[in-house]
């Protein structure tokens, strides 16, 4: 079996930066299940969050964050984020990626629910685009092995001695001492040196613990296993769950699901973004129309050209992205229409084009100038603020298993994404990923089981032929969508859990990825079903305010 210090699954930022850290340390292989482009990061538009502004602060950054998630931020993920914000930048400025200036300086654009400019931005809305080409050719560049379109399918575990072993190592105390490091800002940064692992090349078996990972070579459909002393996953969102959304065909939640599988903990999966402006043109792809395009001063009118936001919030168009989706919603029902329009035609027309390259081009090539027209907008599926339950180290509750990016959950976006706050997610945490993999005690046990996860429900087998990838998407849009009830919620979960049961062993990607998907759905919608309240992105009309007893997680482990 071939070696490896770190095998990383995805090649979208998070997995990226994690490789170009962890080849500083060891032997790295990335697998990625397209070819190396082929990611959310690429699609974003808006840019990166970090305090760096002259009358910004990393405390201000933080209570943006806090009051952005509805009561369910974790602070400490939440005071890293912000605290490290502008080191990461650093970084990625020595990596070379082409920030937009001003004067000089690093240009700064505002977003919803930010109190002031703090959107680092390159090409204007291109900025993931540019992220990911320069990690992606400085990664093929370097002494890491890149394997494209090579699917993970299995975690490899160490088998456990007995039935009924915990997750810990026999030897670990009950409550592991945290590492020194654990609630201390980091002293260090990119570009100094980690301190030398203490850790033998091959540690102890611990039983349980990650030993490597299968995956599928889809050109020649081989199965190989891969050993290795630290798997990171970094495997992006679920957002083709649903019928409309901004996510490419690769975001099916593989990594979530293969976490689950092996008996990872899964937290906060009914909290799900949908963006409230996505391009709404028949037969075009629902093109993201980035909330900076707000920010510059973009107006929401209905059909009959009224200005309807401040009826709904105080902050009108800049009202964080749950409020604006769902208003949104309200006004296409009482018009009768599929959507409304974003007018920026009051906007200075070189400015506007010169900010929103990407956009106006994309619009134009669909004989849309947006310069002269208001755009048509509808909210779509975009951004997953459950996944992979970590702490601030990226470790979760099995030894050995890291996740960063957006198929992690650290709770930093609590039960609602600020903008532009998952970028900045990915390089954090893929960053302290790496430095724990090199602090961490070789017997290190990750992060502690939660004492209240549950399991998801037993499938129900039916007679029920397998669901195609549409239908499930149309399902999760129609039952598990923008707004949810306990009705619609329970027929979903009874729908979901005959697919899961009627579906077939996978053998190739496109089966793989619509059993992960039926799996991330039912995560999702068991989620939604538990939680009898609303808040943040989870919105039920059976139970339209938040409750105090809800302030609290929804945790999945499978056997728990
Ligand atoms: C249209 C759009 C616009 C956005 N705009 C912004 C923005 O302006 N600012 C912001 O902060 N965020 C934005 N986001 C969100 C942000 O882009 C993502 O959260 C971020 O890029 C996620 O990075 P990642 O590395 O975690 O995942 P990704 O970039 O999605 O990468 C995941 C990788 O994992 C691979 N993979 C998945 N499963 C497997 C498997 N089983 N085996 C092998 N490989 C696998 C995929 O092929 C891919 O390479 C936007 C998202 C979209 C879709």
């Amino acid at each position: 079996m071939e070696r490896y210090d770190y095998i990383i699954v995805g090649s979208g930022i998070a997995g990226l930066y994690a490789a170009l850290l962890a080849r500083e340390h060891g032997s790295v292989l990335v697998l990625t299940k397209g070819s190396i482009d082929d990611c959310n990061t690429r699609w974003a538009q808006g840019g990166i969050a970090a305090p760096i502004g002259a009358e910004d602060s990393a405390q201000r950054h933080l209570d943006d964050t806090i009051a952005a998630g509805a009561g369910l931020v974790d602070p400490e993920a939440a005071r890293v984020l912000a605290e490290e914000a502008a080191d990461r930048i650093d970084d990625l400025v020595r990596f070379g990626v082409p920030f937009d200036t001003l004067h000089g300086e690093i240009a700064l654009a505002r977003e919803g629910a930010h109190s002031l400019p703090r959107i680092l931005h390159a090409g204007g809305d291109s900025t993931g685009a540019h992220m990911e080409l320069t990690l992606s050719s400085l990664a093929q560049q370097s002494n890491i092995t890149v394997l494209e379109f090579t699917l993970a399918t299995e975690i490899l575990l160490q088998p456990r001695a007995a039935v009924g072993a915990t997750f810990r190592s026999p030897t670990s105390p009950a409550h592991p001492e945290r590492s020194p490091h654990h609630s201390e800002r980091s002293e260090e940064s990119v570009g100094a040196t980690f301190r030398s692992p203490a850790s033998p090349a091959h540690p102890e078996p611990v039983e349980g613990r990650v030993r490597g990972v299968r995956a599928l070579d889809e050109r020649s459909g081989r199965s190989t296993d891969y050993a290795c002393r630290h798997l990171v996953l970094a495997t992006g969102g679920a957002g083709q769950l649903y019928r409309v959304t901004t996510n490419p065909d690769v975001a099916t939640g593989n990594g979530i699901a293969l976490a689950y599988r092996a008996g990872a903990e899964i937290m906060d999966m009914e909290f799900f973004q949908f963006h409230p402006t996505a391009l709404k043109l028949p037969g075009v792809q629902p093109f993201l129309i980035s909330e900076a395009v707000r920010g510059e001063g973009g107006l929401l009118i209905d059909v009959n050209g009224a200005r309807f936001m401040p009826e709904y919030d105080d902050r009108a168009e800049l009202a964080p992205r749950d409020i604006v989706a769902r208003a949104i919603l309200d006004r296409m029902q009482k018009t009768g229409a599929d959507h409304v329009l974003l007018d920026v035609t009051g906007l200075d027309q070189a400015r506007v084009i010169a900010r929103f390259p990407q956009i106006y081009r994309f619009c134009l090539d669909q004989g849309l100038d947006i310069t002269r027209r208001p755009i048509p907008v509808s909210p779509a599926a975009h951004y997953t603020m459950g996944g992979i339950r970590t702490n601030v180290w990226g470790e979760t509750n099995i030894p050995g298993l890291y996740a960063c990016g957006e198929c992690a959950c650290t709770a930093v976006h609590g039960a609602n994404r600020l903008a532009s706050n998952s970028l900045l997610e990915t390089v954090i945490f893929a960053k302290r990923v790496v430095q724990r993999t090199i602090e961490a005690p070789p017997d290190s046990v990750g992060a502690e089981p939660t004492a209240d996860a549950i399991d998801l429900s037993e499938a129900a087998p039916a007679e029920t032929p397998s669901p195609s990838r549409q239908a499930v998407q149309s399902l999760m849009w129609d039952q598990v969508g923008i707004v949810r009830d306990g009705d619609s919620l329970s027929r979903a979960k009874a729908t979901l859990s005959a697919w899961h049961a009627a579906l077939p062993k996978p053998t190739d990607r496109p089966a793989h990825e619509l059993t992960d998907l039926v799996a991330c759905g039912r995560l999702v919608t068991e989620a939604a079903l538990i939680r009898e309240e609303s808040r943040g992105a989870h919105f039920r009309s059976d139970f339209p305010q938040p409750h105090e007893e809800w302030r609290r997680h929804i945790v999945f482990r499978k056997g728990a």
